[in-house]
């Protein structure tokens, strides 16, 4: 199994959860974080740290929300790691919660 990072990251990219990962496995796009599902290890430290609640365990995904397995599978291979918070988006407060984001998502 391994976590995954949903849609409500997308525009506001905190980066609290990149911190508690022992195994650096989060890799980062313009406006939006992956979890790599290949070095996770299920360790779920990183889902209290997320302020906008956006990362669930494959098993536990909103129906609506299935797709970003595969998404997080994808664009881990291409996004850099990052092992250290930086400020937020810009607009972050503002777009946390919008729901209907992946029309926004930067790659
Ligand atoms: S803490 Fe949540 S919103 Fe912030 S980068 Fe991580 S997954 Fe995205
Ligand atoms: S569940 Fe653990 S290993 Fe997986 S991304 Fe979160 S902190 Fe990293």
């Amino acid at each position: 199994m391994t976590y995954v990072v949903t849609e409500n990251c997308i525009r506001c990219k905190y980066t609290d959860c990149v911190e508690v990962c022992p195994v650096d496995c989060f890799h980062e796009g313009p406006n939006f974080l992956v979890i790599d599902p290949v070095e996770c290890i299920d360790c779920s430290l990183c889902v209290a740290e997320c302020p906008a609640d956006a990362i669930y365990a494959a098993d536990q995904l909103p129906p609506e929300q299935v797709h970003f397995l595969e998404i997080n599978a994808e664009l881990a291979q291409v996004w850099p790691v990052i092992t250290e918070t930086r400020l937020p988006l810009g607009e972050a407060d503002v777009w946390v919660d919008r729901g209907e984001k992946l029309q926004y998502l930067e790659r």
